[in-house]
């Protein structure tokens, strides 16, 4: 008999209790052992995950249970992510919303929960934390209820399971009155609600690649979800390539998903959600069957690269003093180890020797690559993002993406004019209470930096995501910081006294005590231009006490920037220098003659 098997999506909101929840489903089959696993957090096992709010790459988890395996796909959350969601949600026949008592449904799982009513999905809902003493679990369904409406499900969607509980007490049970001592309830409403997936009887293996892992040992594994026969490790398999090219390998390993970690097996069989080694190359997309004739599976197309940055080796003055990885092979390593599971991410080397371009589907992609490593103890220097143009024809043509946004009401004005300034064209608008949800055309341009915008413009509320679309004519100019910068002429420390008159300049990056170095960015200058000062000076200290004197200087506390907020912020003539101590800007060019000379070159050359 073939196991039963169900495959689910996860949705929640950061803290709403998904990972807490996992855990103890591994518990109750079994698949986390108390004693050596409790440390360990399954799906939330990237700290920078944890800050964000956001699963930045979709995993695999399963949970085994009498008979049955329920394999667990987490959600991205990403805007930067929308072509994963689609593969996920292509992978599972439900989804599991995760809801806290007292919070309600918040605005991040609205657009992931959209595709996966798009798909058809049934939801489960788990409205977690009722311990909580400020749980209002009633007033929290009806808040999910609205948001079906307004994302137009369908009546079995609206008609969901609930199920209410406490992950942390280990128990969920269908009604908010009547505790249950477990979670038997919830793992039973899966089992009911969500439909096993649909096999073609006797069809020959095939399956999509739908993600990519690497292994050590066998080097990559494709992941999907096996669509129909079975697959024995030490078959010969076909691989159907997007393009019509078909090769075969030999399966040197199928594994199934088991808590942390992924388990060996001979055979495994349609409906699971396995990974597959064995193809060198493999990737997305690709259809891996049995019969070399097969007709390869429908696929979500991956988003071409859009956007580029270069990473270089740290040259700044205080360079090496805080890194632990500081050199061009490090970094060329580290980058060399990200692109073998990070499939939208692609390094290569930049004219300039130790020069490494990434290009990836946002900057924001990018902005987590540099942040991981910063806190791996790389050290390194990051440039303005750029977005990849083609030439075809004589034209020069840009990519263009499809954005989509939805907004509290009060807040679309706001947003319509930023969107403006930024060249985006409206194609629809909807309103359902007092929610407003847009799609537009807009440059991959002008994205930059637009997601900061609509938090700060919506205190939050706004959500935004978006997909390519299309290679099209340049659109014309979008406006970019109309700021100047207060760039430091010493190496040395930053001076309380002389960081006071400089105030009166504009805002600042740094505080007393900070080292600073000649070319440092040290501040923004409300005028257009770059204005050379010295942060360093100190008070001249003379015999005669004047009036005053004993008053510490009052400063303003300097601007802090987020390495994302820096990479939208810095010209393109300008650098972040990242380490694990922090950030810092300067100028690409550090002496002020040697710019002065550059920028000559460059008037000439325009
Ligand atoms: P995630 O970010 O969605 O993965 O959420 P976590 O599982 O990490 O939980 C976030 C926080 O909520 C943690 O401090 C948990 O201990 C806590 N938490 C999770 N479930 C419950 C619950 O049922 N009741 C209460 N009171 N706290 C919970």
């Amino acid at each position: 008999m073939q196991p039963l098997i169900r495959n689910l999506a996860i949705i929640a909101h950061v803290d709403h209790g998904k990972t807490t929840l996992v855990d103890l489903l591994l518990r109750a089959g079994g698949d986390l052992n108390a004693r050596d696993d409790a440390e360990e957090r399954v799906m939330d096992s990237m700290d920078l995950e944890r800050e964000k709010g956001i699963t930045i790459r979709a995993k695999n988890t399963a949970v085994h249970w009498r008979a049955c395996t329920i394999n667990i796909v987490d959600t991205p959350g990403h805007a930067d992510f929308g072509g994963e969601v689609e593969r996920v949600m292509k992978m599972v026949e439900g989804v599991l919303l995760v809801v806290d008592a007292v919070e309600g449904p918040q605005a991040q799982t609205r657009f992931v929960l959209r595709k996966a009513f798009q798909q058809g999905l049934r939801p489960v809902v788990v409205i977690n934390k009722i311990d909580r003493p400020q749980a209002d679990p009633r007033r929290v369904h009806n808040e999910v209820l609205e948001l079906f409406l307004e994302l137009d499900a369908t009546d079995e969607q609206f008609h969901a399971a609930f199920l209410y509980g406490s992950a942390r007490d280990g128990w969920f049970s269908r009604s908010p009155d009547e505790p249950s001592r477990d979670i038997v309830p919830l793992l039973e409403t899966i089992l009911e609600q969500v439909p096993p997936p649909k096999i073609e009887a006797g069809a020959p293996f095939r399956m999509l690649v739908s993600n990519i892992d690497w292994d050590d040992y066998v080097g990559r594994v494709a992941i999907g979800k096996i669509e129909s026969g079975s697959v024995r490790r030490g078959e010969i398999l076909h691989r159907l390539r997007p393009g019509g090219a078909r090769d075969s390998a030999r399966i040197t390993r199928v594994v199934e998903f088991a808590s942390l970690r992924t388990r060996d097996c001979e055979t495994a069989n349609a409906g699971n959600i396995v990974g597959i080694a064995g193809f060198e190359d493999v990737e997305i997309g690709e259809t891996l069957a049995a019969d070399p004739e097969a007709q390869p599976l429908p696929f979500v197309s991956i988003d071409p690269p859009t956007v580029q940055m270069d990473f270089s080796v740290n040259d700044s003055p205080f360079a090496g003093r805080e890194g632990k990885y500081v050199t061009s092979r490090q970094i060329r390593d580290r980058l060399a180890r990200e692109t073998k599971t990070n499939i939208s991410i692609r390094i290569t080397d930049a004219e300039q020797a130790g020069v490494f371009r990434v290009s990836a589907r946002g900057a924001m992609q990018i902005a987590v690559l540099v942040e991981q490593m910063r806190r791996e103890g790389y050290e390194l220097l990051v440039s303005s993002p750029s977005v990849i143009t083609r030439e075809v024809d004589g034209r020069s043509l840009e990519p263009f993406e499809t954005l989509y946004v939805e907004v509290p009401e009060a807040h679309l004005n706001a947003v319509l004019k930023s969107l403006g300034s930024r060249r985006a064209r409206i194609e629809s608008m909807h309103s359902r209470s007092g929610h407003c949800r847009m799609e537009a055309v807009i440059p991959t341009r002008g994205l930059i930096g637009f997601q900061f915008d609509l938090l700060n413009q919506t205190a939050g509320t706004g959500v935004c995501s978006h997909l390519f679309r299309e290679y099209a004519p340049h659109c014309g100019p979008i406006a970019t910081r109309q700021t100047g910068t207060l760039v430091s002429t010493e190496t040395g420390t930053a001076m309380a006294y002389s960081l006071g008159a400089l105030e009166e300049r504009g805002r600042l990056f740094v505080r007393p005590g900070d080292p600073v170095y000649e070319g440092q960015v040290i501040g923004e200058n409300p005028r257009g231009d770059d204005l050379p000062v010295n942060p360093t000076k100190a008070k001249h200290v003379t015999n005669h006490r004047s009036q005053g004197d004993g008053k510490a200087i009052q400063l303003s506390t300097p601007i802090e920037f987020s390495l994302e907020r820096a990479i939208e912020y810095i010209a393109s003539d300008e650098l972040i220098e990242v380490t694990p101590a922090g950030l810092r800007l300067r100028k690409r060019v550090l002496c002020p003659h040697e710019r002065r000379r550059q920028r000559k070159r460059d008037v000439v050359n325009a």
